[in-house]
This record gives C-alpha cells, sequence and structure tokens, in this order.
C-alpha cells in the first residue's frame, strides 16, 4: 500500500507523528486508496517556516513571471485531465465526465489568474498639496493558509493557491481528511510547472490539528476556507487573535424560485442538474424549490420524471451519472433529513431510501418531497445531499420571505417570464448570486461568494479575489 507525504520546502517529507491514515473509496468502502499523513502541528510550523522564508523572494518575482507558471500549471492540468479526473472520482465519488470538468474549470481559473498576475494596478491620486504625487499601490499579503473540502478537491485548491501565488503570496495548503490523493497530484503539477522550493507547501491532516494550528499560527497573514460554517466560524476566532485576513466560502441553502416560468420544462432541467450534480453536494446546489400553487403540480411532475431517469453507482461506470455520497456520515444526515420531513408531513415523491443493493458503498436515492413545510429543517438547513424539498407558495412576498428564511445566502435562481418579478426577486433575495431563468452555476472569471453565513470576506474567483490576497500601501512623493 502506498504511502503518501508532506511536501515542505520543495522536499517530499513523511509526516513528524509517523501516522499515516487510509483513504477509502466511498463506491466501495473496503477498498483503500493509499495511507495518507496524519500531521502534527511541528509539521504544520515547518511548512509556515518555509512558506515565510520564500516569501521576500516570491513576491519580489514580476507578476508577468508568476502569471507564466500558473499559465504552466493550468495547461498541465489540461493535459492531465483524464488521469487526475480518474484519481478525483475514486477518492470523492462524483462520476467521470463531472470530475474531468472540474479539472478543466481549475485550468480556467488557473488561467485567469496568471493573467491577474499582469493586472496588480493600483492608483494614483490628485494631490492636495502642489508638488506631491500620491499613489495606491498593492502589495503580497504574505503568508496564506488555504484550507479546502472534500467536494470540489480540484478547483477549489486551485481556486485558492492560482490568485494566492499571482498576487505573490506564499502558500500552506491543508487538503480535506477525505480527498487528500488529488491534492499530492496537484502539487505535482505544481512542481512539473516550475514551483520553487516553499512557495506552496502541503500538509495533509486533521482539520482539528493541521487546520486549526494553522488558523492560529501569528505567522500565517490570511486563511482563505472552504467548508461548513461551524468550521468557518472557529477559524474567523483563532485568526482573530492574532487579527489574520479570513476569506470564508460557507454554505447554502439555495432556493430555485418558479412563478410564471416561460418553460417548465427548461426550468426542472436546471434545477435537476444544479440540485443533483456531485450527488447535492455543492455548496451551490439547489436545496429547495419554492414554486407557485398555479405551476407546482406540473413542476413536480417533470422534476420526479426527471430525476428517476438518474442513474446512481461507481461514478467509474460510464453509464452512471450519479456517484455516492463521500461518507457514512453524509448518508446518516440525508436520512434523518428525510425522516424528519416525513415525520413532520412531507411525503417523498421518489426516492427517500439507501440503496443497499448496490453494495457497501454511501450510496442513497435522489429524492423529491412534496408538502414540505417552509419553516422545517429540510426546507431551512444545509443537507449536502441529494434530497430535494418542494414547497408552493401563493405570492410574490410569500416566496421572497421563505427564501430569506434561512440563516444561508449563497446563491438563487429564479425562473419568471416576468421581468418585473425578476428584479424585484434580484432586489429582495438576500445572497450573494441570483441567477435569473438559470440554474446556480457559476463562471470561471465572475466573483463567486455569499452573505449571511455563507460567507465573510472577499469574493472569491474573478479580480475581486485581489481584495483578499493583497494589501494597500500608500506613497506620498514630493518633488522638489
Ligand atoms: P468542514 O468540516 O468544514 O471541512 C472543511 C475543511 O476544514 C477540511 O479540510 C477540514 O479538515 C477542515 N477543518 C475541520 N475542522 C477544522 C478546524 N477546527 N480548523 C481548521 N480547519 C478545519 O466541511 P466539510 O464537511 O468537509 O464540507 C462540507 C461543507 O462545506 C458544506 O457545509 C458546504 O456547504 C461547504 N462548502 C462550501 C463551499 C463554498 O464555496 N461556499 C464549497 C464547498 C463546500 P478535515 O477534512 O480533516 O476534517
Ligand atoms: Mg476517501
Amino acid at each position: 500500500m502506498e504511502q503518501y507525504r508532506n511536501y515542505i520546502n520543495g522536499k517530499w517529507r513523511t509526516p513528524s507523528t509517523g501516522v499515516y491514515v487510509p483513504n477509502i473509496n466511498p463506491a466501495d468502502p473496503d477498498e483503500v486508496l493509499g495511507m495518507f499523513p496524519q500531521s502534527g502541528g511541528i509539521d504544520v510550523d515547518q511548512a509556515i517556516s518555509a512558506a515565510l522564508a520564500a516569501s521576500c523572494e516570491w513576491q519580489r518575482v514580476p507578476g508577468p513571471e508568476r502569471g507564466k507558471l500558473l499559465l504552466r500549471f493550468a495547461d498541465l492540468l489540461d493535459q492531465h485531465a483524464a488521469p487526475l479526473g480518474k484519481i478525483l472520482t475514486k477518492e470523492q465519488g462524483k462520476v467521470l465526465k463531472e470530475s474531468a470538468g472540474e479539472v478543466k474549470r481549475a485550468a480556467v481559473e488557473a488561467r485567469f489568474m496568471a493573467g491577474e498576475a499582469s493586472r496588480l494596478s493600483g492608483e494614483t491620486l490628485p494631490s492636495e498639496v502642489q508638488g506631491v504625487w500620491v499613489q495606491v499601490i498593492r502589495e503580497s499579503l504574505g503568508v496564506i493558509g488555504a484550507i479546502s473540502p472534500w467536494n470540489f478537491p480540484v478547483v477549489t485548491p486551485v481556486r485558492k493557491i492560482a490568485p494566492a501565488l499571482a498576487c505573490g503570496n506564499t502558500v500552506v495548503f491543508k487538503p480535506a481528511s477525505d480527498t487528500p490523493w488529488t491534492a499530492v497530484y496537484l502539487m505535482e503539477l505544481l512542481i512539473e510547472a516550475g514551483l520553487p522550493p516553499g512557495v506552496v507547501n502541503l500538509v495533509m491532516g486533521s482539520g482539528s490539528v493541521v487546520g486549526q494550528h494553522l488558523s492560529e499560527s501569528s505567522a500565517v497573514n490570511g486563511i482563505t476556507f472552504t467548508g461548513s460554517t461551524a468550521t468557518g466560524r472557529r477559524i474567523y476566532t483563532a485568526a482573530a487573535q492574532h487579527l489574520g485576513r479570513v476569506q470564508l466560502e460557507l454554505g447554502g441553502k439555495n432556493a430555485a424560485v418558479v412563478m410564471d416560468a416561460p418553460n417548465l420544462e427548461e426550468a426542472a432541467k436546471e434545477i435537476v442538474a444544479a440540485a443533483f450534480a456531485a450527488s447535492g453536494q455543492r455548496c451551490t446546489a439547489i436545496s429547495r424549490v419554492i414554486v407557485s400553487k398555479a405551476e407546482a403540480g406540473r413542476l413536480t411532475d417533470i422534476i420526479v420524471e426527471l430525476v428517476r431517469q438518474i442513474k446512481v453507482g461507481d461514478g467509474l461506470s460510464s453509464d452512471t451519472t450519479m456517484g455516492p455520497l463521500i461518507s457514512h456520515a453524509r448518508l446518516e444526515t440525508a436520512e434523518e433529513f428525510v425522516r424528519n420531513a416525513e415525520n413532520s408531513g412531507a411525503r417523498i415523491l421518489t426516492g427517500g431510501k439507501r440503496l443497499t443493493e448496490l453494495g457497501k458503498g454511501f450510496f442513497y436515492a435522489p429524492t423529491v418531497l412534496r408538502g414540505v413545510k417552509p419553516d422545517s429543517p429540510v426546507a431551512r438547513e444545509e443537507i449536502f445531499g441529494p434530497v430535494l424539498p418542494i414547497i408552493s407558495v401563493e405570492s410574490i412576498e410569500e416566496a421572497v420571505t421563505i427564501c430569506n428564511d434561512t440563516s444561508y445566502g449563497l446563491a438563487a435562481s429564479v425562473f419568471t417570464r416576468d421581468i418585473d418579478k425578476a428584479m424585484e426577486f434580484a432586489g429582495e433575495i438576500q445572497a450573494g448570486m441570483i441567477h435569473l431563468n438559470h440554474g446556480t452555476a457559476s463562471q470561471a472569471h465572475v466573483p463567486f461568494g455569499g452573505v449571511k453565513a455563507s460567507g465573510q470576506g472577499a469574493f472569491s474567483i474573478g479580480s475581486t479575489a485581489k481584495d483578499f490576497y493583497m494589501t494597500n500601501k500608500v506613497i506620498y512623493l514630493r518633488v522638489s
């Protein structure tokens, strides 16, 4: 069984603890994919020291040169889309098509950030005083701690590492414990792209040890985190002790509102795609439908018909369209939400059970619920699984109220042919991203983020990322 190692200061290193843990395949938990380090605080400190030491030189490398490294990295991602995608499917479970798509998307984001490295501009202001020039320049933030989740183990780390490098920062990267293999592969591609020692360091291990230690370290200037709101709060608290900057991308309870839809078939297709991709384990997954009473029956019928066509199985098989959940714990969470919903009067229209006939994998049937009470947990809390509750409403006001009656505020979709309604929803819905007649799919150069319990700090992707990865410096220059 292969033992993988951390990557610190340009070298692959065994963890100081000497402890390794198995990484399993969620489609077949008996299959161990490799043994991965369960690192300790010492490893984190070594990685931070390496990142700190490399920082001085790396920030002096001209931006366009840093961008060239990212362009090489992006090309390598494209070239490795098939083998890296296969590893992604094996350790995460999503279907091969989604995995390859994720790698390709990561390449596009890395390429955009390579370009940003040539656009790290500041501003020149008119002065109050004659003969004095005023400039605001941007400088690198320093050492970045990047903590990523398991649901997008390729694109999320790239979304953190690429802007960090473009902006002249160095990185300590802690991947999720469930998906360390793709992290090792990403490091190998970065090295092949010409990464100097210490500029990106990989430390694998648990969130409570490695992640927590990274967040608490005063040598880390910024923590970029994607994951649950509960962990985000912990990281924010830890970083606050040393006034570290944070960029937190957290959970969501994203609604699709359907009211006078231009085409119910099209709306249903967008909803089902956005709800069940990655087995519903996406922060921007549509996780509830709010539909007018007039359209509810027909929309529900089409959604159920589409969901019944989903073929669940091992993501490696070509006919599978939805893979397993990441872990047994997530399976239990989905079950519990559905059981509670049923107990409070909801009806299961399809799914609502584990698929044990598929073996020991963490397979759950794609599920649609009707008659869901708007104030029940299944309607307001994040499930992070393939469960779609449908709620019917009488009016636009009721739809907006239900939409906003959650602690989250990440994304929302609205399907309507009425431009006034569309703009009213766009104005009233509390979310970072609103999609009109469009599923909750984001683009690779467009700012991405949430409000309320869905996020804190600068939006990632696109030009706004620089607001997190760079700091301002003001220069007053008197010319005699
Ligand atoms: P999680 O438990 O918060 O884990 C995310 C990462 O944080 C993992 O690497 C984890 O390490 C680490 N971690 C755990 N405890 C930590 C601590 N005390 N200090 C520092 N790091 C710590 O989330 P998850 O269950 O893996 O992911 C699902 C959640 O992420 C969902 O709520 C989802 O909405 C959210 N998410 C949001 C976005 C977005 O862009 N907004 C994207 C994807 C996912 P271990 O793996 O070792 O526990
Ligand atoms: Mg695994």
